[in-house]
């Protein structure tokens, strides 16, 4: 009776969910899916990243696969909105939960999923375990949300030809995580970018290798970028200005940080010394900006020894 009852509840919510999301049109093949610039909830349904939408003359492409699965069938409806072609490949940019947990729906339509080798530690980890967890039990996802591997793993830059797009997805990390992936489509000059770009907001540094991070920008300003889709907020036609922004700020970053750690200046007071009038009007800069300071110091004094 009970499970009768979960599996008619299940139904019904699914149903309710499956309204499409709004998308907007960013170059001749590509929508944007955006997500709302908060914290996962349960009445945002952890709507708080984006995905890219990728029609071709042949089939869809999605870049991430948002963070539930009532998302993921919201983004199918959404995509049924657009076009009559099937959805043949979700590319992942990362394996953080709000871009992953709505990856069930694409499984079960026979989508092939495509990430970087190195997603597998983060899916085999406590880290994502306990995080699924509590997501369940925070009410972010629904009872049956569950972690799902790629189908392909790839480890370099790889060219594909998907919906009768050529795509070049290329590896980008360490940078954001181990298993960053961005993916290039030439006929738009557009590049989506995952988490490694942040447009207009302070970037969340965290355990991240801020060296290699810079030299993913650099190998992604080699491509005539026009547009830049982020992981979070609004998409970007002046995708080099945003691209320098974010790759400025981990420079700034890395050159104070380091010059403290050299001449073993504390923390707090080097954090206290440095100019961040640049960076002070930016969103996120009060919860983000020390942290980003200190993990950077941390990084730059293991460096030093
Ligand atoms: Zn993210």
């Amino acid at each position: 009776m009970l499970r009768r009852l979960t599996v008619l509840l299940l139904l019904t919510c699914s149903l309710a969910n499956a309204e499409p999301l709004p998308a907007e049109k960013l170059s001749p093949h590509v929508w944007l899916v955006q997500g709302e610039s908060a914290l996962g909830s349960r009445e945002n349904r952890n709507f708080i990243s984006n995905a890219g939408i990728l029609i071709g003359p042949e089939g869809v492409v999605l870049f991430d696969a948002l963070g539930s699965p009532a998302l993921a069938r919201s983004l199918v409806e959404t995509v049924k909105s657009l076009t009559d072609k099937p959805i043949t490949h979700v590319i992942l940019s990362h394996y953080h939960a709000d871009h992953v947990y709505g990856l069930q729906v694409f499984k079960e339509l026979g989508v092939k999923i495509i990430a970087h080798a190195d997603g597998r530690d983060y899916l085999n980890s406590e880290t994502a375990a306990l995080r699924l967890k509590a997501s369940l039990e925070a009410g972010l996802v629904e009872p049956g949300t569950h972690l799902v591997s790629a189908d392909e793993w790839i480890d370099r830059e790889t060219r594909l030809r998907a919906g009768g797009l050529d795509l070049i997805i290329t590896p980008v990390g360490p940078a954001h995580t181990p298993e960053d992936l961005a993916v290039w489509l030439p006929s738009d000059s557009l590049v989506l970018a995952g988490d490694i770009v942040f447009r207009g907001r302070i970037p969340y540094v965290g355990q991240a290798d801020s060296l290699h991070w810079i030299a993913s920008l650099d190998r992604l300003l080699e491509w005539p970028v026009k547009i830049v889709v982020p992981g979070h907020g609004p998409a970007s036609t002046n995708a080099r200005v945003d691209l320098l922004q974010t790759r400025d700020y981990l420079a700034y970053l890395r050159a104070t940080m380091g010059r403290a750690a050299h001449d073993m200046t504390l923390f707090e007071e080097a954090y206290a010394a440095t100019d961040w009038s640049r960076y002070e009007q930016l969103p996120l800069f009060k919860i983000a900006n020390r942290m980003n300071a200190y993990n950077t110091y941390l990084l730059m004094e293991s460096q030093e020894k």
